[in-house]
């Protein structure tokens, strides 16, 4: 079938083709230790899978409102209240379909042909695609880890130009791991505020900090109008399958989301927003809990790479990312990753596939157990002490 000729050159990303290369191994009776998953190991706890079905029994199985339901919509408002300080109410939310989709929604929103939009190298892959795919034109400023990730104020305002429109914002993030400072997030936000600047604030990760805390970019002072905040319940409440996001976004946002939801999805599943309701409103203590098991995995993993020949790994921040930097070994990510997958059997992801700055490292996701990460650790020294 004759596709759009927009899409006529599109090729299978850097990550993509590692996931093919997994599965192909795996049907061949042969699959490599996967440190390549961005997804809790943990299922959905049971009460919340519980919540879902109550709900489908008590006759829940119509069309949902299009913004969401409004429990849900005030669960997500208290949620963040409760842990990050920031004061919104239900008609500043929209329910979407996992984080994903929801910033797709927003891009499409808010741009309009030629608006550039900032975004830190190295990022989660999808956005430069998505903004893209809206009509918008990526600007990538490249990051440096001495800097932590972070860009300079000096890098801020060298990158933007009269057509800048928005900042894409995601911390802590994907794949570095680096959770951005409050005093780093407050140049970001002065940088928005003079330039007036809508920033699109990714907090999908915000549960797992380790060290320092979270900072809600909404929640720094005159940033709540400018700021749409993605979240979900993917990683924070291990329910990636049920894919439910939502946005805190100014109501005008808000409105045109769920107008446009008329012609895309017509609202979101709704037994998973009852299951995700029930999640905001009580699982905190099962949050910590994992927290604390990603945090010991990601000290126990950089801890054994730091003792690699070639690896250098900084120290975990947040989200249940490790971002080594294997440049000391001689090999490209590709060549570092690829050779690893076929020589070793371990699955990791060139940091390259997240943008030019991620040359040089590779992504380790440690949603595994502490078992299957350190098995790997061990087939990882070995492939390095070969290599030098
Ligand atoms: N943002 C970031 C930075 C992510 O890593 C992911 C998932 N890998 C998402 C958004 C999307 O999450 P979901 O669609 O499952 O809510």
């Amino acid at each position: 079938m004759k596709l759009a000729k927009r899409y006529g050159n599109q090729k299978p990303s850097g990550m993509v083709r590692i996931f093919q290369a997994i599965e192909k191994m795996t049907a061949e009776d042969n699959p490599p230790l996967n440190l390549s998953i961005g997804e809790p190991d943990f299922v959905t706890e049971p009460d919340i899978v519980d919540a879902a079905a109550r709900s489908a029994k008590e006759g829940f199985t119509h069309y949902p409102p299009l913004p969401g339901f409004s429990d849900l919509r005030e669960a997500v408002c208290a949620y963040w209240e409760r842990h990050h300080g920031l004061k919104a109410n239900p008609a500043e939310v929209y329910i979407s379909v996992g984080g994903l989709h929801a910033a797709w929604l927003i891009l499409q929103a808010l741009l309009n042909p030629g608006d550039e939009v900032l975004l830190f190298e190295p990022y989660f892959t999808p956005y430069a695609d998505q903004i893209r795919g809206n009509g918008g034109v990526p600007v990538t400023i490249r990051t440096r880890e001495e800097n932590g990730f972070a860009p300079t104020p000096e890098e801020l305002r060298a990158a933007a130009t009269p057509r800048t429109r928005g900042i894409l914002l995601n911390s802590p993030g994907n794949p570095s791991g680096r959770v951005l400072s409050r005093k780093q997030m407050e140049e970001i936000a002065a940088f928005a505020q003079a330039r007036d600047l809508f920033v699109l604030s990714d907090e999908i990760y915000e549960s797992m900090v380790y060290g320092g805390s979270h900072t809600c970019f909404a929640a720094l002072p005159g940033m709540k109008e400018r700021t749409v905040l993605v979240g979900g319940v993917s990683k924070s409440h291990c329910m990636t399958g049920w894919r439910l996001g939502y946005v805190i976004a100014p109501v005008n946002l808000v409105q045109m989301l769920c107008v446009n939801s008329t012609f895309q999805t017509y609202g979101v599943n709704t037994l998973a927003q009852k299951a995700a309701c029930y999640a905001l409103n009580t699982q905190d203590t099962k949050i910590r809990e994992r927290s604390a098991v990603f945090a010991a995995r990601m000290r126990a993993v950089e801890e054994r790479l730091n003792a690699m020949k070639g690896i250098k790994c900084h120290p975990a921040e947040g989200a249940f990312y490790l971002f080594p930097n294997v440049s000391g070994t001689g090999l490209s990510s590709e060549e570092f990753t690829w050779r690893l997958l076929q020589e070793a059997g371990v699955a990791v992801l060139p940091g390259s596939a997240f943008g030019a700055a991620g040359e040089g490292y590779i992504r380790i996701a440690c949603t595994q157990s502490q078992e299957t990460l350190m098995a790997a650790m061990e087939k990882m020294e070995s492939f390095t002490r070969a290599l030098l």
